[in-house]
């Protein structure tokens, strides 16, 4: 089976908009561009993941079940927006953790590439030809370890990054301009 290549999107300020540990479905809010980015990368047929640092379930602030419910809904907002997200992949960790087990050292805390390699290995993902896309170097970091191409989040719309990493990574070649 051929792998493919994918979007590797972080989810705090580059997805959702995140003023400290968010957890609450009531305070869910697409970052600016973020709904049509989804679309856009869809309509295009590629695979998006996400790849989440979620220290605050580590910390005690909420419960992995909030998580899974917050996620739930911004997934069905994706849906709304015409995209898909394909899958989630989250570190639960933080190193301040009360519980020890939840302090580890852990490979899947971004700059670790471990969410990355999970995924790619759950659905056959190519990547040396993906993009990993977050507003923190770290999330560039772990995309670089993980052997993908990396994007900080700058811009005013995440959609204006969508168009241009289409552009650089999942255009079609014209190998042929004669045809
Ligand atoms: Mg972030």
């Amino acid at each position: 089976m051929m792998k493919k290549p994918a979007i590797f999107l972080d989810r705090d300020n580059t997805l959702i908009q995140d003023n400290g540990y968010i957890f609450e479905v009531e305070k869910f809010a697409w970052i600016n561009g973020a709904a049509a980015a989804l679309k856009r990368f869809h309509e295009a047929n590629i695979p998006v993941f996400i790849v989440t640092n979620q220290g605050g379930i580590g910390r005690g602030i909420f419960s992995e079940d909030q998580m899974h419910h917050f996620n739930s809904h911004m997934i069905a907002a994706a849906r709304n927006a015409g995209g898909f997200i394909t899958d989630i992949a989250f570190c639960p960790h933080h190193p301040l953790s009360p519980d020890p087990a939840m302090a580890i050292a852990c490979s899947c805390r971004k700059p670790e590439p471990g969410l990355l390699f999970n995924l790619a290995q759950k659905w056959k993902i190519d990547l040396s030809a993906s993009v990993m896309i977050g507003d923190r170097d770290s999330d560039v970091e772990a995309g670089h370890r993980a052997g993908t191409y990396g994007y900080l989040f700058t811009q005013n719309s995440l959609d204006d990054l969508a168009k241009q990493v289409i552009s650089n990574h999942f255009s079609p070649k014209t190998e042929n301009a004669n045809a």
